[in-house]
């Protein structure tokens, strides 16, 4: 069995990069990989103790971009997972990172007084002191929790934080044309992340969807997904062959902060991604 989506304390996720080790060792996890949001200190820190215990970590990252098409709208929100198998990462894609989460920061100051403007008492550092290396909306969401503004993170977002809730402040996103591009300058690949999620149940717009994403640089799809039905990978594996892109999967495992997805197994265990699928990843020319 192996994961090629998790997510650390460094982004998102609630363990530490440690832990996540640790836990896939004991769970008998052939190889996973830590792709938190824009960052790759999780993997970084867990390298080490990888090698340390045998365990197959792969270097990986996610990032949201806006995929502009030639027709119809821009679609928000398109995350795109890179991984780079021989675990080396050129100075030159982390300082884009770097430069990422400098608009992160700064959107988090505005979104930090834009929530005061709405009468909700919280400053930037509160969220960040729940964070590690990337503060995200995630973040806020749960400080709100914390101050009792709110009674769950679902309704930080749906009353203040979501894309078209009251204290919603954008930022700098990439586009996935630019990612892609950065990401192969790297020396990695560019996978669609969890296509099902963006597209729906409309198979059409799937299908648009990954011939859009294709044209603009990616090279394969995650046909595995906590989120994704068996329809949805029958559905995606029949694309990555049309369109011959290589096909990941993982759980989008975030620890305690997406509570009913574990670690390798993904929702209601209805993941067991075996290990081909990152040999084939491995075999394949990009
Ligand atoms: P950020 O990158 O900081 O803008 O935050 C984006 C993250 O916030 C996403 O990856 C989701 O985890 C979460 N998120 C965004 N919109 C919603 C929503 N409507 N409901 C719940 N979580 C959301
Ligand atoms: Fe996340
Ligand atoms: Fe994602
Ligand atoms: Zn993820």
């Amino acid at each position: 069995m192996i994961d090629l989506h998790t997510h650390t304390d460094q982004s998102d996720g609630s363990w530490s990069p440690e832990r996540l080790v640790e836990e896939a060792a004991r769970r008998g996890i052939e190889a996973f990989a830590i792709t938190d949001h824009d960052t790759l200190a999780g993997y970084d820190r867990a390298a080490g103790p990888a090698r340390a215990c045998g365990l197959d970590l792969v270097c990986g990252i996610e990032v949201s971009t806006v995929l502009v098409r030639r027709q119809g709208s821009p679609i928000k929100n398109v995350h795109v997972l890179a991984y780079f198998l021989d675990g080396s990462v050129p100075e030159d894609f982390r300082s884009w990172l770097d430069a990422i989460r400098a608009g992160r920061r700064n959107r988090n100051q505005r979104l930090a007084d834009r929530l005061q403007s709405v009468g909700l008492d919280v400053k930037t550092e509160e969220a960040e002191a729940l964070g590690r290396t990337v503060t995200g909306r995630p973040h806020f969401a749960r400080l709100l929790v914390q101050k009792g503004f709110v009674a769950s993170v679902q309704e930080a977002f749906d009353r203040f934080l979501s894309d078209s809730a009251e204290a919603f402040v954008p930022r700098r996103v990439p586009s996935l044309e630019e990612a892609a591009g950065q990401i192969h300058a790297g020396g990695g690949i560019a996978v669609l992340a969890h296509p099902a999620r963006i597209a729906g149940e409309d198979r059409e717009q799937l299908e648009k969807l990954v011939e859009a994403s294709v044209e603009q640089g990616i090279q394969g799809l995650e046909v595995f997904h906590s989120d994704h039905t068996e329809a949805d990978c029958r559905e995606l594996r029949g694309l990555a062959s049309a369109f011959d892109l290589a096909v990941t999967g993982g759980s989008d495992f975030h620890g305690d902060a997406k509570p009913g997805v574990e670690l390798g197994t993904g929702l209601n265990n209805n993941l067991s991604i075996p290990r081909e699928v990152l040999e084939r990843l491995r075999e394949k020319p990009t």
